[in-house]
């Protein structure tokens, strides 16, 4: 099942808001906040902006994030967490994007901050596991934190057996005092597993080992850009419907696979430190962005060669066109593109 046969669109008529549709009244704040509240799964918040890694499948290898930290201002993330908090925000908040959330020193306290606004959303971060230690995990369950997925990324170029994710996983589970799993990692376990997860004081470890190589995506087409390799994307995508995604900055992006930093230009939905979160949400830009990939047109902008997958089927392409033929966007000017734009 995909995002759209799994969530209640009100009938369809959250679907054609979603997508731009000024056929029933402007919509006020509440509404905005109701269609966020219904639909967004998950909001990434990216709280610092260095990392400490330079993986070769990753847009920070050619970055100045890799010796360039800045963090989040304080005023900014009370903003988001205000707003989140009239709606009573319970979904899920990734603490990261494309930084290493725990060479942040403050980290424990901005989660707590949040913890307080956000009493039950479920609030995690991706890592590298590099500073990971047992004394650092208790801080962080005390400010309130839900989980840690940790990645055993190789090093640039370095091929990873089975024989070295074990000796790693082992180091990692051993820095958390952590030996409760007798024979169960064995190299055959390795081998047929992508992960192990344990709960260390109250906090759920995900530790990960997909080969990202093989399996990752191109970031928006990012990594495209450094090679040859060039595919159309025609299939559909429902992140920025259900992702809401605010970079250190304040800038916000469609979804996670946008790569932005000091140096790109991207172009983007708007700017949390100036607009509110429901308002960004209900954008033209946004809206008109989510109408352009909810069927299986060719895609354009960032979106273009993105190979981020989605769970559409090809036979809901013509019920799906149907349903956009029947959006109203009288009041919306022509020229209006956001795709374009994003290039
Ligand atoms: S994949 Fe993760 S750990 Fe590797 S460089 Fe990118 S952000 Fe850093
Ligand atoms: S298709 Fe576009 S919106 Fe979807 S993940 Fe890729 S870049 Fe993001």
């Amino acid at each position: 099942m995909n995002y759209f046969q799994m969530v209640g669109f009100n009938g369809k008529k959250n679907l054609k808001l979603l997508m731009g549709d000024t056929s029933f009244d402007n919509l006020r704040m509440i509404d905005k906040k109701v269609l966020f509240k219904r639909h967004v799964e998950v909001i990434n918040l990216e709280l610092s902006y260095e990392c400490n890694r330079k993986c070769d499948y990753c847009p920070v290898s050619f970055s100045d994030r890799q010796n360039s930290q800045s963090y989040m201002d304080s005023d900014l993330i009370e903003k988001i967490c205000t707003e989140l908090s009239e709606i009573r925000y319970d979904n899920r908040i990734s603490l990261n994007l494309y930084n290493e959330p725990l060479l942040d020193k403050n980290l424990a306290d901005k989660i707590s901050t949040i913890r307080s606004y956000l009493p039950t959303a479920h609030i995690g971060f991706n890592s590298n596991g590099d500073f990971l230690r047992l004394h650092l995990l208790k801080k962080l369950s005390h400010s309130g934190l839900n989980h840690i997925c940790v990645t055993l990324h190789p090093l640039p170029n370095v091929h990873q057996d089975s024989t070295m994710i074990q000796r790693r996983l082992f180091k990692l589970l051993d820095r958390l005092s952590f030996d409760n799993y007798t024979d169960e990692l064995n190299i055959a376990f390795i081998e047929s597993n992508r992960s192990f997860s344990l709960y260390v004081e109250g906090v759920r470890i995900i530790i990960q080992w997909p080969d990202w190589r093989r399996e990752g995506t191109n970031r928006g087409g990012t990594l495209d850009k450094n090679s040859n390799q060039k595919s159309k994307r025609t299939s559909p995508c429902a992140r920025p419907f259900r992702e809401f995604t605010i970079f250190y900055d304040g800038n916000v992006q469609p979804c996670c696979e946008s790569f932005h930093d000091n140096k790109l230009n991207l172009e983007s939905v708007g700017n949390i430190l100036r607009q509110n979160i429901f308002d960004l949400y209900t954008s033209k830009k946004l809206s008109l962005m989510r109408r352009s990939l909810y069927d299986f047109s060719e895609k354009t902008g960032i979106c273009a060669n993105c190979t981020a997958e989605d769970f559409s089927s090809y036979s809901e392409d013509e019920s799906r066109k149907k349903l956009i033929s029947e959006i109203n966007t009288s009041s919306f000017s022509p020229e209006i593109n956001c795709q374009t734009k994003f290039d």
